[in-house]
């Protein structure tokens, strides 16, 4: 009656994407953290983070609802977002997908004011 702590069966952490807003294990997402302005990619940043999946469909969700800069509590103006878009962009293997996110950037780049 008295097992103390049981590792073997402890779930992995889940986070939520601020994209879908579903819920995954937090090694399918990556962490976005806001620093000076800017955002990246860090996992082990400290202060606030925010999860997502590496996917045009849910960075632009998340780019189009600000919900970058509300689960940060930053301000995080377009040029930031597009640019971590960019470097998702880069570093993901389906770049193909990517080519409509950076069309959608395109547009919230040159359209967003203020
Ligand atoms: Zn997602």
């Amino acid at each position: 009656m008295s097992t103390p702590r049981r590792p073997a069966t402890s779930p992995e952490p889940v986070r939520t994407c601020v994209g879908c807003r579903g819920k995954a294990p937090q090694v399918e997402l990556v962490r976005v953290v806001a620093a000076d302005g800017r955002l990246r990619v860090d996992r082990r940043a400290p202060g606030r983070g925010a999860w997502l999946h590496a996917r045009p469909d849910c960075f632009a969700a998340a780019a189009r609802r600000r919900a970058f800069a509300h689960a940060l509590r930053a301000e995080v103006g377009a040029g930031a977002v597009a640019d971590l878009g960019r470097s998702l962009a880069a570093s993901a293997e389906n770049l193909a997908d990517w080519t409509v996110a950076e069309r959608w950037l395109g547009d919230a780049c040159t359209s967003t004011k203020g």
